[in-house]
Parts: structure tokens; sequence; C-alpha cells
């Protein structure tokens, strides 16, 4: 990815943020997927009266992004309220690591102006992180070769749209 493709998809987190519900912390993320195929899955976070169940812009996202059948990610760019850079809470990273790109997703971090971008990646927010391989799974090969157990109806193959 060239630094305007970042720019780009800060601005679709930044687009995304404006979507955002939350009534209750008034702090409004957004996030933009990039696919492996370039798309761009958008997504904000969505608060709940019941706070636990709050869910963050990067979950969302990445649910919104395997419903439409993508699975293999390049980038993700969060966009917070504030002049900071945003931050993933550890849940997201965690969940963004499940995915074949793994440690190496890239992922840009701006504030609300979307003018000052971090880029870095995974491998730097997840050190000794643990995933998909301590269960004995390869991730490329789940990609690769269809459901596994547990994986219900869906598609019909592994590959998603992406594949
Ligand atoms: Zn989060």
């Amino acid at each position: 990815m060239s630094p305007p493709a970042d720019r780009e998809l800060v601005a679709a987190a930044r687009a995304a943020r404006a979507l955002a519900y939350a009534p209750y912390s008034g702090y409004r993320v957004g996030a933009a997927l990039l696919t492996a195929g370039g798309e761009v899955v958008r997504a904000a976070n969505v608060e709940n009266a019941s706070y636990g169940l709050t869910l963050c812009a990067e979950r969302a996202a990445v649910v919104a992004a395997v419903a439409a059948g993508h699975r293999r990610f390049q980038a993700v760019a969060v966009v917070a309220d504030g002049p900071d850079p945003a931050a993933l809470c550890g849940a997201c990273r965690q969940v963004l690591r499940e995915f074949p790109a793994g440690l190496g997703l890239r992922v840009l971090l701006a504030g609300e102006s979307g003018d000052e971008i971090v880029a870095t990646t995974l491998a730097d927010l997840l050190p000794a992180s643990f995933g998909p391989e301590r269960l004995g799974r390869d991730p490329e090969g789940d990609f690769r070769s269809g459901p596994g157990p547990g994986s219900g109806p869906g598609l019909g193959s592994g590959e998603g749209r992406d594949g």
C-alpha cells in the first residue's frame, strides 16, 4: 500500500466514524478494512445501554466483512475522536489476529482530522500473541480448504469472495 492508498483507507474510516452510535460515551470511532481483493468494508462503534455489549468499530468491520464473504485482509484503518491517533483495544487486536494476515496485518491509526497517520502492524500491537496455530489450526489452510468442523453452513467454500 502506498501512502496515497493509506490516506484513502483512513478517509473511509473517517467517514465511517460519522455513523457511530455512541450516545453514552460520545466517543466515535470508525474503521475501514481493506480486503485482499481491494474492497473496503467500513463500520463504526455501536454502544448499548448495557455497556458491556458495546461493539468496537474494528470488530464491527470484521463481522461485516466476514458476513460479506471476506476473510483475507491487507490493512485496517481506525479513526477516533480527538487529535491523537486511535488505539485498538485488546479485544480488537485479538479478533484481527484470527485471520490469515495475522501479525502481518497493516494497521493505520489516525485522529479525527485524519492528517497524521501512524502506520504499524499487528505484530507490534500484539506481541507474544495467541492464535489459531496454538490450537493446531493452520489459518492459511483453513481459509484454503473450505469450512472446517463447526464452521456451519456458509458460502459452500472457505474461500469467500477473496479467494
Ligand atoms: Zn476494540
